[in-house]
């Protein structure tokens, strides 16, 4: 590309962020990158530093790494599994003596006891709700189910 020295006045001067006077400021640019400002000379403090967005503004690229370190926590999100799935793991291993009970909404379940429900699949109480519910832990979904059997009355 030819240099636009001439009739390109634009790239001379940048509103760029400084890091020693920590404020937008006006600035001469000293490099370019290619059609990007590289380095700037602060003209209140005369320092020359990289170039940084004005704060006012967002640039496109200042959002990379913050959007790459979300996409990063989802990663890591996902490669630990599904919570509820460990808790339902270590619960089947914890309570894995216990022989299964059918669900019905007429049975009497109580803490710990394991359950063959004919949607959800293998679950287990892990609480108890009064008077006539219980939460269940299934592979993948925490459910509240009825039960008929009151803890008292
Ligand atoms: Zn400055």
């Amino acid at each position: 590309m030819a240099k636009a020295a001439t009739d390109s006045p634009v790239a001379k001067e940048a509103l760029a962020y400084c890091t020693s006077c920590k404020m937008d400021l006006a600035h001469t640019v000293v490099a370019m990158k290619g059609d990007r400002v590289a380095k700037v000379q602060c003209k209140t403090c005369k320092k020359e530093h990289a170039y940084k967005a004005p704060k006012g503004i967002t640039e496109p690229t200042a959002e990379k790494p913050k959007a790459a370190r979300k996409s990063k926590k989802a990663a890591a999100a996902e490669a630990a599994g599904n919570p509820i799935e460990l808790e339902w793991e270590k619960l089947m291993n914890t309570h894995k003596a216990n022989p299964f009970k059918s669900y019905n909404t007429k049975g009497n379940f109580t803490l710990g006891d394991k359950i063959n429900h004919p949607t959800f699949g293998e679950g287990i109480v892990g609480r108890l709700i009064y008077p006539n519910k219980i939460e269940v832990i299934f592979r993948s979904e925490l459910k509240v189910l009825i039960h008929g059997g009151a803890p008292t009355l």
